[in-house]
């Protein structure tokens, strides 16, 4: 987490937004747009749909696509339709580190997201307890949420986050999933903190998973990001330093890899101009070695998922670029960031049935990743949220 100016929030969308939302309330709900002469229709896209590139017609269903064509619908958008973004590691609604949830910032923050394309999002670590719109609004993306960070005492950021003893960690992260379906464990703090210890954290995700939940564990060391795969995490959070050997046992053991690669490497050159310490060696050693571990993650079979850690919100382009240039296959570095990451969420994709999000582009975003800063239309619910040109 770095804090750096917050991006432009873009205003000719919020027109759009605006006409969107009054025909919501006209339409009590439904997904709708104002089609010619005023008349309420339904969303429909059409053009070939990633993954596998097929032909698809799809029509917004309130928020379930569906191939059943619906009479009037609006033709929102042609060309290449992609699964909404997902943004799988950000914590919307505070800049500074200490800072308290601010819920105005907290919705700009969002908003930025969805205008990148991000459909969904998942938090691991938010500065308070969101209010009751959070991955609900209609102008905003669905969104899953581990609460507080839980953390070591002595570690983390003075003012955010929950400190807990060993033996009342368990319980507490448990609980916290049993709310939002996942929990945030600090594993390993910054050069020198000391990681949880592994029979503590192997309790943590044991007692997460009897209710249902999911682990995702913040780890930068060695040390840490052992422990982390050794006691079955579910996502392991950055990977800095994490030992290559290790690849072949998440994948086995379905933990992924958040590798949040691109604030890494535009932290970097900031550290290498830091008087010599060893924490500034630990630092440059784990990211310049970075790339090469999120390369190896995914010729692993390890699943990678994007996530910005960032702000200004709404730059999962630049994860997505930033995983292409570690390596990855632009297909493999967008599934990250899209059907891969929604499947890893339990959402489906572009299919009958499925929730009604999808990115429209042009041309084939795999064959030029810049398409990602240009989408033709972003769907959100069966709603057109963006659209070019309107
Ligand atoms: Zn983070």
């Amino acid at each position: 987490m770095t804090s750096t100016t917050a991006g432009p929030y873009q205003p000719k969308f919020l027109a759009l937004k605006a006409a969107v939302h009054q025909a919501e309330e006209l339409s009590e709900g439904g997904s709708v747009v104002r089609g010619r002469g005023g008349a309420l229709v339904v969303v429909r896209i059409r053009g070939r749909a990633l993954p596998h590139g097929e032909h698809v017609d799809l029509y917004a269903d309130g928020d379930r696509w569906t191939t059943d064509p619906v009479p009037n619908a609006e033709l929102v958008a042609e060309g290449w339709l992609v699964p909404g973004l997902v943004d799988a590691h950000t914590h919307p609604g505070a800049e500074a580190p200490g800072d308290p949830l601010d819920h105005g910032m907290l919705r700009d923050h969002l908003r930025q997201h969805v205008d990148a394309g991000v459909a969904v999002i998942r938090a691991p670590g938010l500065a308070g307890e969101p209010p009751p719109w959070f991955g609900t609004d209609p102008d905003t993306p669905r969104a899953w949420h581990a609460g507080p960070w839980l953390a070591q005492h002595g570690q983390f950021f003075d003012g955010w986050g929950r400190r807990a003893d060993h033996a009342e960690l368990p319980a507490i992260a448990a609980a916290q999933a049993a709310r939002t379906g996942w929990a945030k464990v600090i594993g390993d703090w910054r050069s020198d903190g000391e990681p949880v210890p592994l029979e503590v954290l192997t309790a943590v995700v044991e007692a997460v998973h009897a209710v249902g939940g999911r682990v995702a564990v913040h780890t930068q060391q060695a040390a840490g990001g052992e422990v982390a795969v050794l006691a079955g995490a579910d996502s392991v959070e950055h990977g800095m330093q994490l030992d290559a050997d290790l690849l072949t046992r998440m994948a086995e053991q379905g933990t992924a890899l958040t590798p949040t690669l691109s604030i890494t490497d535009r932290t970097l050159p900031e550290v290498r101009r830091r008087p010599d310490s060893p924490a500034k060696r630990w630092y440059v050693r784990g990211a310049e070695a970075h790339a090469g571990l999120v390369a190896a993650a995914a010729e692993a079979g390890v699943r990678v998922l994007a996530g910005t850690d960032s702000v200004p919100h709404g730059r999962i382009i630049d994860e997505v670029r930033a995983l292409a240039a570690a390596g990855m296959r632009p297909h493999a570095a967008l599934a990250a960031a899209s059907w891969d990451a929604r499947a890893y969420l339990g959402l489906p994709g572009l299919e009958p049935g499925a929730p009604a999000d999808a990115v429209v582009y042009a041309e084939d975003p795999r064959a030029d990743l810049d398409q990602l800063a240009h989408p033709v239309a972003v769907i959100l619910r069966g709603r057109p949220v963006r659209v070019r040109g309107k």
